[in-house]
């Protein structure tokens, strides 16, 4: 999950994208990351950006689609990655970095 206390929230910079494209991102990034999540959603949420049940279930918040682009990128591949990890440990952070520095 990514709280939204590790993050500052950011000044919102660019307009509203639409849901699909959202999803269309995840997916994107999903590909590149070789995961599958099961599902993917956005919904409302108080204290996380997103989070991944145990299945595989994606959820993120609405609030996303009003967040610059390197952010929503920051949430997803921190999502992503936890179908492949679980824990935030070392493991974690350095593939986080490396799918991000790369384009
Ligand atoms: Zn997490």
């Amino acid at each position: 999950m990514f709280e939204k206390t590790e993050l500052k929230p950011w000044k919102t910079l660019e307009e509203t994208i639409p849901a699909d494209i959202f999803k269309a991102e995840v997916r994107a990034w999903a590909k590149k990351m070789r995961v599958e999540p099961a599902e993917i959603h956005i919904r409302p949420m108080k204290r996380k950006w997103a989070s991944c049940s145990s299945r595989g279930r994606l959820t993120f918040d609405t609030e996303l689609l009003r967040q610059p682009a390197k952010f929503r990128a920051e949430v997803i591949v921190h999502e992503l990655l936890h179908l492949k990890i679980p824990n935030h440990g070392p493991l974690f952070r350095s593939l986080f970095k490396a799918y991000l520095s790369k384009k």
